[in-house]
């Protein structure tokens, strides 16, 4: 059995969880359930990251200890998870003891190399980014890029990575394995910033103190990255003193935003290098889903909350909207209207109409018996293909292109019934046959569209009579034509997506 790995970014404390943070998070769920049907054994991690500056001054502000802050705002993350239906394998925080463990023994095997270094920094530092800033980067005024508020000037003692030594290295294992970071465009980005030349960065701090000592010199505490990138190894065992990490490292995908990219792909491959570790199979680069045309941020003021969206489309209507109307990658625009509009058009109307027909057609003219499919129908071939383009395009990760192809079955299941009019025909072999054509388009689809729709696919699962969980189902021998055997009850019940006026 294949085993496939992929982790989220984990999520700062400073904040709850909105949209963008579910956004990664659903992408990387319905990959992983895809694997599941794939066959895989999955591991799919998430978590949050608790130390740092700006923890310590929420927790101060709070008149809290930072782990007791920490402690109040991950379960809001992992609840979060939990009602938008993630299936997450492992929760990291970045507070526990088998990541302190993983980190350590990361930033010492570099230490051991000789690429990281004592040195003095200076530089224009943004306290909310935690990251110096060089001239060129600042907006005028010298305001920092992200946040457009005036950074700091500092100088301090820091030990410092060697990233400016790995640049050929990091060029090569690319040439080497170019669909590494998808999409494609996304990975010309990382390139361009090894290709403008990397710069040494700094791994500790001795301002700080709630973080993770540096193990040969505990007046340090690990800076922002060694402690926060660490989690995805922390997670499979690394640290432990064996070798257990490797039954899952290499991870298949870290799922990360395009603002982060010079940390997943150029930084953290470049620490694994000098630490002797494999580097990741492959990075997924999701977009922006924007909100009026800005990145969502507390400070802009237009932070969309999950939950809420849930209670107008349900859970499976927002995880289908953010996984089908942005082509990942790409940044995206989140509407209400884009929302609602999405959301009765493709579920309400194509999938909730389709199951709505076929359940009173075979009530009516069948008995309520679902019939067997015929093994020459014209949806036949339709099916195969839509199997094979759905599980190429959930291979390129491309949910987005993969729920378009099973949406196509949808459509052509619908203007099958359309064309013969099953309604219209007196009960009898002519009627069963066209239903049991139906009804195993829609077995179809609703194994296809689990990943994306887990709790609806099983609740549509139970109506047209099958048994167990579709998420047991397995593609290739449960998605030939023909799975469906017919003979069994076929339940209405209420509308899967009521439509939203
Ligand atoms: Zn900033």
């Amino acid at each position: 059995m294949s085993r496939f790995y992929a982790t989220t970014p984990i999520y700062y404390v400073n904040a709850e969880p909105h949209l963008g943070h579910a956004y990664t998070t659903i992408v990387g769920d319905a990959l992983s359930r895809w694997h599941r049907l794939l066959g895989d054994e999955v591991l799919y991690l998430t978590g949050t990251d608790e130390h740092g500056l700006k923890i310590q001054q929420a927790a101060d502000a709070a008149g809290l200890a930072p782990k007791d802050f920490a402690d109040q705002i991950a379960p809001k993350f992992a609840d979060a998870w939990q009602r938008l239906d993630i299936a997450n394998d492992d929760f990291i925080r970045t507070t526990e003891e088998r990541h302190r463990a993983a980190v350590r023994e990361l930033l010492q095997r570099c230490y051991d190399a000789g690429d990281i270094e004592l040195d003095t920094y200076r530089g224009k530092y943004c306290v909310a980014c935690e990251e110096y800033f060089t001239e060129d980067e600042l907006l005028e005024g010298s305001l920092c890029p992200v946040h457009k508020r005036p950074v700091d000037d500092f100088e301090e003692e820091n030990y410092f990575f060697r990233l400016s030594r790995f640049e050929d290295r990091l060029l090569e294992h690319y040439r080497t394995h170019p669909n590494a970071i998808v999409p494609e465009f996304r990975a010309n980005e990382a390139l361009g910033l090894i290709r403008s030349g990397l710069r040494d960065f700094s791994v500790s701090r001795t301002s700080l103190s709630w973080g993770i000592p540096l193990p040969w010199d505990p007046a340090h505490v690990a800076y922002v990255w060694f402690d926060a990138l660490t989690n995805y190894l922390a997670a499979v065992g690394f640290g432990d003193g064996t070798d257990r990490y490797q039954d899952w490292w290499p991870v298949n995908y870290h799922l990360i935003g395009k603002d982060i990219i010079r940390h997943h792909c150029v930084y953290w491959p470049a620490m694994l290098m000098s630490a002797g570790v494999e580097l990741p199979r492959g990075w997924a680069v999701g977009g922006w889903l924007l909100v009026d045309g800005e990145k969502m941020a507390k400070s802009s003021g237009n932070v969309v909350t999950p939950l809420d969206l849930v209670d107008i489309v349900g859970v499976d209507g927002f995880r289908y909207y953010v996984l089908a109307d942005t082509a990942y990658g790409n940044d995206g625009d989140f509407s209400y209207d884009g929302l609602v509009g999405r959301y009765n058009a493709d579920l309400a109307n194509n999938l909730g109409n389709l199951a709505a027909r076929v359940a009173t057609v075979v009530a009516k003219k069948c008995g309520g018996v679902g019939p067997a499919p015929s093994a020459d129908s014209a949806l036949a071939e339709i099916a195969t293909a839509v199997v094979a383009d759905t599980t190429r395009r959930w291979d390129e990760v491309a949910p987005h292109r993969a729920l378009e192809a099973t949406w196509s079955l949808i459509h052509a299941a619908n203007s099958y019934l359309e064309t013969h009019e099953p309604w219209k025909m007196e009960p009898g072999a002519a009627v069963d046959a066209v239903m049991g054509d139906a009804l195993e388009a829609l077995r179809l689809v609703t194994i296809l569209a689990s990943p994306a729709l887990p709790g609806t696919a099983q609740v549509l699962w139970e109506r047209l009579g099958m048994t167990g969980a579709v998420t047991d189902q397995r593609i290739g021998p449960d998605t030939e034509w023909g799975g469906y055997l017919g003979g069994v009850n076929v339940t209405k019940g209420d509308p899967l997506f009521p439509r939203i006026t």
